[in-house]
């Protein structure tokens, strides 16, 4: 079907989970988007967005799957069944069935389960929180699905200081780039290495995937999965070897570094190749990169993250930079958190305050185990569902069906469109897409703060999150005035207006087609170790970290394999078809997901390119279709998240393979790559059947 023509080009921001937050250029024709394309208003973006939201955001907004009037469910949970009703009738409804949990039960029984849908200040977090906090509901700990490994890594070393800002890289004359699919994951930092490879730098991937920028690489890598940490200690007390320490800097910056050493001399190179399933010259050679780099740039993905050892991973290569001493002039340094640069005033705008003393907090990977234990006190009785698509992103996914599932269970759903999540609602409330309301927009993979104003006016019956939690909060009775405040005056909660960069102007008030760079505030440059210093309690990169210790017993850095019965590790990193579960209901992703096999594993299942597989482990099975390949090594077998339901004949995704009891070693956060399987041809299976078949719906 052809495009309507555009009749108007305004601008958005895309407010996916991303780290590049593209400035949009919308065209519009008659309250529609027909046309989503780059704009130059961030000077980071420049004008270039990746193709899914190019191509699938106008079906997206506009599509069958779009919800446009609040709808009460009819049938049993999980089955799609609906009605329409009004706007008053589904806050009745909520107002009813979260009060009877809070009657019988304490407000404690009710659970918001929200994540990182939109990551614009006012929809990801601001009139909901009230509401929720107002309410003492128990607390989410939303993190450890995703990010607060990274970001804790990063800030048990650095402190809450912002690392390098992307651009910088383009000075490098070595680039590391450990655990990020580039191309996919984080598109723009594809342009800055080009940009510096043009001027001769080095390019070294560390992936267990050749990925499109692995096959650019000078040097690539490919590690067995959840094995960096073992890498970069190796490689550490390689370095030591070599005398490529820089003994002044670390002098200046460095704490800590005797128990990092005393860790990394513990593995002998022999132990490195072994254990991360490299060979002698790639390990010298590494060696050799950087011992000799004059500015090397880190870049580092939330892939290592998703794994047993993920915080060690992350801090162990992270200290690398410290002990070679790169970091401090331009080109040296770590892209990592350049959204610790914007002067975001949380408290303000979500107002903990207001969280009545003792109230729980519950681990958001922990979710489905807890809807369905008898003994937690109080039990969850309520669950509101917004910004999130549990069903099809949590690890262990049947869990967290059979525990929506429960009948006794209230469940509110808030979405743009009807997902695998929303299937499981009593009530669904339509909710507005960013390109229906105001937000304000920092990021968390570069340094621009921008804002944007409503393309269209809202589709059907929608309305933005702020409006939807302030009619809610009114049917509560709250009499506060911080629960009529408007979108204006969110913005103006979430960021501190005083701050120099904003000169002078309230964030509500920023212009829509600039960016504004977060530089320092003396507006110079950020450079760690320079302009900027460790914001650690020594004022020093913390190589040993007490609170990791007292929290965790991981001070330092160290491994520790995950072991299984099944042949096959399992990665699930992000596609370039979705962001994480968004997208998935456009026609490109309905199709069977790919799964990629190494030549060897295929063989030795007598699996061939194309055919239909199932994956299977005692937590569910998946149908994918086998491309067989050596992107992966033997042993390894890569399939993107993302997927719905309706993809596998199974009525599961990867999601079901995955454990989530199994935690990383800091900040309990999911191990999505921990993840053992088997896999056989689909034929195969149906003609012999397969005794680790149907286990799954039987899981606690
Ligand atoms: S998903 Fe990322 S790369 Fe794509 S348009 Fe949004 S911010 Fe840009």
């Amino acid at each position: 079907m052809r495009e309507p023509a555009v009749k108007e080009f305004k601008p958005s921001v895309c407010p996916l989970d991303c780290p590049d937050t593209c400035s949009l250029s919308v065209g519009v024709s008659d309250d529609q988007v027909v046309q989503v394309r780059g704009s130059q208003a961030n000077p980071y973006t420049a004008g270039a967005i990746c193709e899914k939201v190019a191509k699938y955001y106008p079906a997206f907004v506009h599509g069958e799957y779009r919800l446009t009037r609040p709808l009460k469910r009819v049938g049993p949970r999980g089955s799609g069944e609906f009605e329409p009703i009004s706007w008053d009738e589904a806050l009745d409804r909520i107002h009813r069935g979260l009060s009877r949990a809070i009657d019988e039960f304490g407000p404690q029984s009710v659970l918001p389960l929200n994540y990182a849908g939109p990551h614009g200040q006012i929809s990801g977090g601001s009139m909901d929180r009230r509401f929720f906090h107002q309410l003492g509901a128990s607390l989410l700990d939303r993190g450890p699905l995703c990010g607060v490994v990274r970001g804790t890594a990063y800030t048990s070393l650095f402190g809450n200081a912002p690392g390098m800002p992307p651009e910088q890289i383009t000075q490098a004359d070595v680039i590391a780039v450990w655990g990020n699919n580039v191309t996919v994951s984080n598109l723009h930092l594809a342009r800055v290495i080009k940009s510096a490879r043009e001027k001769d730098a080095l390019l070294i991937v560390v992936d267990p995937k050749r990925t499109r920028i692995a096959e650019q690489a000078h040097l690539y890598i490919q590690i067995k999965p959840g094995t960096d940490v073992v890498l970069a200690l190796g490689l550490a007390a390689e370095l030591e070897r070599l005398d490529a320490f820089d003994n002044r800097f670390i002098e200046r910056w460095v704490e800590g570094v005797d128990p990092f050493m005393h860790e990394a001399r513990k593995y002998t190179v022999s132990d490195v190749l072994g254990i991360c399933g490299i060979n002698q010259q790639q390990f010298e050679q590494l060696a050799e990169i950087y011992a000799g780099a004059k500015r090397l740039a880190l870049s580092i993905g939330n892939g290592i993250e998703r794994g047993h050892s993920g915080g060690s991973s992350l801090r162990a290569i992270m200290s690398l930079n410290a002990l070679t001493g790169q970091l401090g002039r331009v080109g040296a340094g770590i892209f990592a958190k350049p959204g610790l640069a914007f002067p975001l005033t949380p408290e303000k705008l979500q107002r903990p305050d207001l969280i009545p003393a003792g109230t729980r907090t519950l681990n958001i990977v922990d979710v489905g185990r807890h809807l369905l234990d008898e003994h937690l006190d109080p039990p969850i009785k309520a669950v509101f569902i917004y910004n999130h698509n549990p069903v099809c992103t949590h690890p262990d996914q049947n869990r967290m069906r059979r525990g929506l599932g429960r009948e006794d269970l209230f469940v509110v759903g808030a979405d743009i469109v009807m997902t695998d999540s929303m299937a499981y609602a009593d009530v669904v409330l339509p909710a507005c897409s960013h390109f229906e309301f105001d937000d304000i927009y920092a990021a968390y993979g570069q340094s621009y703060l921008q804002r944007a104003e409503p393309v269209i006016p809202p589709v059907g019956e929608s309305l933005p999150n702020t409006e939807i939690f302030r009619r809610l909060a009114a049917r509560f009775g709250f009499e506060d005035p911080i629960f009529l405040e408007t979108d204006a005056q969110l913005m103006d909660a979430a960021l501190d207006a005083d701050d120099p960069r904003l000169n002078g102007y309230r964030p509500s008030e920023l212009a829509l087609d600039q960016a504004l760079l977060m530089n320092t505030q003396d507006e110079e440059a950020i450079l760690m170790c320079n302009t900027v210093e460790p914001a650690t309690a020594s004022g020093k990169i913390e190589l040993y970290s007490d609170e990791l210790e007292q929290g965790f017993g991981y001070g330092i850095p160290r491994y520790e394999a995950v072991e299984s019965h099944l042949p096959l590790m399992l990665i699930s990193p992000s596609s370039s078809k979705r962001t994480n579960a968004t997208f998935g209901s456009d026609a490109a992703s309905q199709l069977t997901e790919m799964i990629e096999i190494h030549p060897d594993d295929a063989d030795a299942r007598g699996i061939n390119d194309q055919q239909r597989v199932r994956l299977w482990n005692e937590l569910g099975e998946v149908e994918l279709t086998a491309r067989v390949n050596d992107s992966v090594a033997p042993g390894v077998v890569y399939s993107c998240k993302g997927t719905w339901l309706n993809t596998s004949s199974t009525g599961q995704t990867v999601n079901a393979l995955i454990s989530a009891d199994l935690k990383t070693d800091i900040m309990n956060g999911a191990c999505y790559n921990d993840t053992y399987v088997d896999c056989a041809p689909l034929a195969r299976i149906l003609h012999e059947g397969n005794e680790d078949q149907g286990k799954f719906g039987k899981q606690g």
